[in-house]
């Protein structure tokens, strides 16, 4: 097995691009598992830790741009005023060790429908920063990065450089079912941004569909029928909770039932709106 181990981003694209068959390998925390189990034997690894550009963040042009490489650690730390949800969710990933090596774009590269970075950015509207030697920067909005179950709209010669996350303006909330409080791949996960300027509220469903997902229809409810200076109306709550529950489309497997991530997905989702709404509320009356 090769191993290449280019040392800027423009010797990544080059190595993607002469051998698109290369696996890329950032944090290793999915890759060096699939080796390791023989899942996959690739014919060479594309070591990106040498690119120190993917490890950074920063405020450009109103939203939050991630390197790939960035870590949950550093998203816990230090990203939680920005992106609340994507802090959340990355606090549920693993474990310390993991979170110190596992990154957002791994996530993305995996594109494991159960990923934990997935539903906060939908509900957020990120996008992703993919870019190949030959066609230069494509922006993929993340609910059309998912393609299937382990599958995105990366092209064999492309990689993943950042992606790009508004910043918070309202208050966003994660929730994960999973079979003990760590260390646990989710049964199923919610995530919901309230966005007030826009009068919108953002959703994202994981491991509850072939891929991560919105839930369209729930998130029209709220902006034909949420009153933002009211308190949230029980009958509307659980409405909502029953459209995110129809968005789901689950399979039964080790980790739960079908019917049981319906149900979950439906209780995290009105959950998630009250804990959400109240803190509006709560900002308003301030
Ligand atoms: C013990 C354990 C617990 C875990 N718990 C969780 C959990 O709670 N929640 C969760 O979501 N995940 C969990 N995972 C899975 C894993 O940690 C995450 O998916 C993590 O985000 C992967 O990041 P990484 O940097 O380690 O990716 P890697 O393993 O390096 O790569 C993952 C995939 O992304 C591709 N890739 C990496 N970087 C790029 C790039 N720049 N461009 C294109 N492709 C790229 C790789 O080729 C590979 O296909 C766990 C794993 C382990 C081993």
């Amino acid at each position: 097995m090769d191993f290449l181990r280019p040392t800027t981003w423009e010797e990544a694209l080059a190595a993607k691009a002469d051998q698109p068959e290369s696996v890329p390998i950032q944090g290793g925390t999915d890759v060096m598992v699939e080796i390791n189990f023989d899942v996959r034997r690739p014919p060479a690894l594309l070591d990106l830790n040498q690119v120190a550009e993917l490890r950074e963040w920063s405020m450009t042009g109103g939203l939050c741009r991630v390197g790939a490489g960035v870590p949950y650690a550093v998203v816990v730390d230090e990203l939680g005023g920005p992106l609340p949800g994507l802090a959340q969710a990355s606090r549920t990933v693993g474990s310390p060790q993991i979170r110190n090596r596992g990154t957002v774009g791994g996530n993305l590269g995996a594109a494991s429908p159960a990923g934990d970075s997935h539903p906060p950015l939908l509900a957020a509207g990120a996008a992703v920063e993919v870019e190949s030697r030959e066609r230069g920067v494509r922006m993929i909005p993340a609910a059309e990065f998912y393609r299937g179950v382990k599958r995105s709209a990366l092209e064999p010669d492309e990689l993943i450089r950042a992606v790009h996350v508004p910043p918070a303006t309202g208050p966003q909330y994660f929730s994960k079912v999973g079979t003990r409080n760590a260390m646990v791949i989710a049964v199923c996960s919610f995530a919901i941004a309230l966005h007030p300027g826009e009068r919108r509220v953002g959703t994202g469903l994981g491991s509850a569909a072939p891929t991560p997902r919105r839930a369209l229809e729930a998130e029209e409810l709220l902006a034909a029928e949420l009153d933002w200076e009211a308190p949230l109306t029980p009958a509307l709550a659980r409405r909502f909770g029953e459209l995110c529950a129809r968005a789901a489309a689950p399979i039964d497997d080790v980790r739960g039932t079908a019917a049981y991530r319906v149900h979950a997905i439906g209780v995290l989702a009105r959950r998630t709106l009250a804990w959400a709404w109240n803190d509006h509320l709560e900002k308003r009356a301030a």
